[in-house]
């Protein structure tokens, strides 16, 4: 399928599972995208990164639910469907998976996943049951659409982390590749929420990257102590007027420990809300060549 071809809309689990199986008899390699749509250049580059390593690429959006808290923006959750299927078609999708809740939650739904030790953190702590609505939805979305290669940004560094686990656990079929942050020429990650923000706030929402960018040049220079790079973190989000912290986080990226000290391959988080907006941003971080562990 050429790059402006319209891309072709499933809504029904059985469908897609039908079509999944008719590329799978030829021989097709099949990469899955999931999204809650409102898409943008993030998004998109999990398309392009599919389309290269994969013979057909699904798209799913779906606003999942489950994985929002009964205060958190599902109701407001932005939906852009028509401008969401002109840039896959752009993109070269050739599926787009778009469901119904009703498809995805038949009524009397009741079984949900627990999800892996890696959700208990950060997220998992804010957002209790959020990874539980998460691994549920993702697991559906890998049964209706049994791929080889599932992609995942890396921008949201944890729902990556326990997707992976939950593979691992469950011995899923699906390979899990994790791709690099968009982020716009500034420094801001792209998100669908950044449209919820006013220029004044999109300024203060700076103050994430500020923070994640202050804590690798202190590392990079050698700091080893994560209190301080923590401390780095929180100076950054206050100088940029961001006072409302969920977390800054310095841990271990397989496991997403807090670390004492930076010895090991680690990972700066940092959730906090700008105005009434949630934003997450990560940044990975390598120990300084000296206090390396030894493998
Ligand atoms: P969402 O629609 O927010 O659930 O995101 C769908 C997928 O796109 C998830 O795997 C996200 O991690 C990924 N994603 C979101 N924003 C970005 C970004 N700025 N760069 C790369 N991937 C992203």
């Amino acid at each position: 399928m050429t790059a402006s071809n319209a891309s072709q809309v499933i809504h029904s689990p059985q469908e897609m599972r039908s079509i999944v199986d008719a590329q799978r008899r030829l021989g097709r390699r099949l990469g899955v995208v999931p999204t809650m749509g409102a898409l943008h250049e993030g998004h998109l580059s999990l398309v392009t990164r599919s389309r290269l390593e994969c013979q057909a690429t699904v798209v799913t959006i779906f606003v999942n639910p489950t994985q929002f808290g009964p205060n958190e923006d599902f109701s407001r959750y932005p939906r852009t469907l028509d401008q969401d299927l002109e840039l896959l078609a752009r993109a070269g999708a050739d599926f787009v998976f778009c469901p119904g809740v009703e498809d995805m939650y038949p009524p009397g739904f009741s079984t949900y996943v627990e999800p892996p030790a890696v959700s208990q953190r950060l997220e998992g702590e804010i957002r209790p049951g959020h990874f539980r609505g998460v691994c549920t939805i993702v697991l559906k979305l890998l049964e209706a659409i049994p791929a080889d290669v599932a992609y995942f940004g890396q921008k949201d560094f944890q729902q990556a982390l326990v997707i992976q686990h939950m593979v691992r656990d469950l011995l899923l079929r699906s390979e899990i590749q994790v791709c690099p942050i968009v982020r716009d020429d500034d420094g801001l990650a792209l998100s669908s929420r950044n449209r919820y923000l006013s220029d004044s706030e999109r300024t203060k929402a700076l103050g994430l990257w500020q923070g994640l960018k202050a804590a690798k040049s202190a590392a990079d220079s050698g700091e080893r102590q994560a209190n301080v790079l923590r401390e780095l973190m929180t100076a950054a989000l206050h100088r940029a007027g961001v006072s409302s912290i969920d977390y800054v986080s310095i841990a271990e990226r397989g496991t997403l420990n807090e670390l004492e000290q930076l010895t090991t391959p680690a990972v700066a988080l940092i959730a906090a809300r700008v105005g009434s907006t949630r934003l997450i941003d990560n940044l990975l971080l390598d120990p300084p060549a000296s206090s390396r562990t030894k493998a």
